[in-house]
């Protein structure tokens, strides 16, 4: 199977649960406000063209977190060419989120996975006692690094099969190590995963995609990767949100549509993780609304809204951003900043929870995680 079947099985009954019972006070989309404190910010307007009403699909209005992404620090040991967070959070690089505080906010959003990333968590110093806390809470958890402190710090854990580390790869040696702009990068991320692998931890590889990636070469990544035993690979187009608005690394809709034109078939051949529907989504033969609600962001700022790449705001609690954000005012046709946005963390739950699905798309969505 392509996850493990408690996970299958355990996400499965949360999403059902949810779509049957959705909170109430999550539902209510909060009207976009002029923001005193971020003149920058682009007013959405709430349709593609004036005049026209967008209806939104049902399931915008059963909003409920899948994924939480929990950033316990912002300091990295690189400082990689399409990353935003080095950029945005240059104020704060300093501080961590306290152990305690992290536990309470997984506690308090609720999500089923949390995917650990930063910032460079392997420098969390209690990274280990982290992952403990959040497998004692029952989640399933993505731990998202470049790679560099997985051999060094590697006794901290212990094997589980809800835990994964998530280990950045760009591309093969030279192309990688130019992204994270520095030599040595990829043969140490290699050596991490081979070591967590001997020792028994799921390992899983995450590529972004840019307008310079060859996706021959992203193949030849994932048949290199073949001969560790990998477990998976998650894939994704970068996209140029504000803090690292840089437009010529960036990919349009057009552009990502043009580069994932095969991924089905290479998904196929090996065994990425990002979910049919999504697939088709990035080929530009299917359409979500963008359901950013689902990956909830939070870093030592608080509850980052309205998305992982865009901020309009923090807010102290996780009712705050549910309650407080404006949801139908993002995504593309709704705020310019959305325009050629396809990146997971807006639409996977999109296509977890099958908006815009048709019989087909769900007899896909069923084959794909039982395989
Ligand atoms: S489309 Fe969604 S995920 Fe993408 S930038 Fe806009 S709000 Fe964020």
């Amino acid at each position: 199977m392509k996850f493990p079947l408690s996970m299958t099985a355990g996400l499965a009954g949360y999403i059902i649960k949810n779509r049957l019972m959705p909170r109430p006070e999550w539902q209510k989309s909060a009207a976009a406000a002029p923001d005193a404190a971020n003149p920058f910010r682009i007013l959405p307007g709430n349709a593609a063209t004036p005049g026209e009403k967008r209806a939104p699909h049902p399931m915008i209005k059963k909003r409920f977190p899948i994924v939480m992404m929990l950033e316990p620090l912002h300091a990295c040991n690189l400082t990689c060419t399409g990353c935003g967070r080095i950029r945005e959070y240059e104020s704060t690089i300093t501080e961590r989120i306290p152990l305690e505080e992290c536990l309470a906010a997984v506690d308090e959003c609720g999500a089923p996975v949390v995917s650990i990333c930063g910032g460079e968590p392997m420098m969390y110093p209690q990274i280990g006692e982290l992952v403990a806390g959040i497998l004692a809470r029952n989640k399933h958890i993505l731990l998202c690094t470049n790679g560099m402190f997985v051999r060094k710090r590697l006794k901290e854990f212990r094997p589980d099969k809800r835990f994964y580390f998530n280990i950045h790869l760009d591309g093969m040696e030279k192309t990688h190590d130019i992204c994270v702009e520095r030599e040595g990068v990829f043969k140490e991320a290699i050596d991490g995963i081979k070591a967590a692998k001997a020792a028994g931890f799921r390992v899983c590889t995450n590529t972004t995609v840019y307008k310079e990636t060859d996706m021959n070469e992203v193949e030849e990544l994932f048949e290199y990767l073949k001969q560790f035993d990998v477990d998976g690979h998650q894939i994704a187009p970068a996209y140029g949100y504000s803090s690292v608005n840089d437009r010529e690394i960036f990919l349009t809709r057009d552009d990502v549509h043009e580069k994932f034109k095969d991924i089905t078939r290479i998904a196929a051949k090996y065994n990425v993780r990002q979910t049919p529907l999504y697939l088709d989504f990035l080929k530009g033969e299917h359409d979500f609304p963008c359901t950013a609600w689902g990956n909830p962001t939070y870093n030592v700022k608080g509850w980052k809204g309205p998305c992982y790449l865009i901020t309009d705001g923090h807010y102290k609690t996780f009712e705050e951003l549910m309650t407080r954000t404006p949801w139908e005012s993002y995504g593309k046709g709704n705020d310019p900043r959305c325009e050629h946005c396809m990146v997971h963390c807006g639409y996977e739950p999109s296509a977890a929870l099958g908006i815009n699905a048709g019989i087909a798309d769900n007899l896909k969505m069923l084959k794909w995680s039982l395989s």
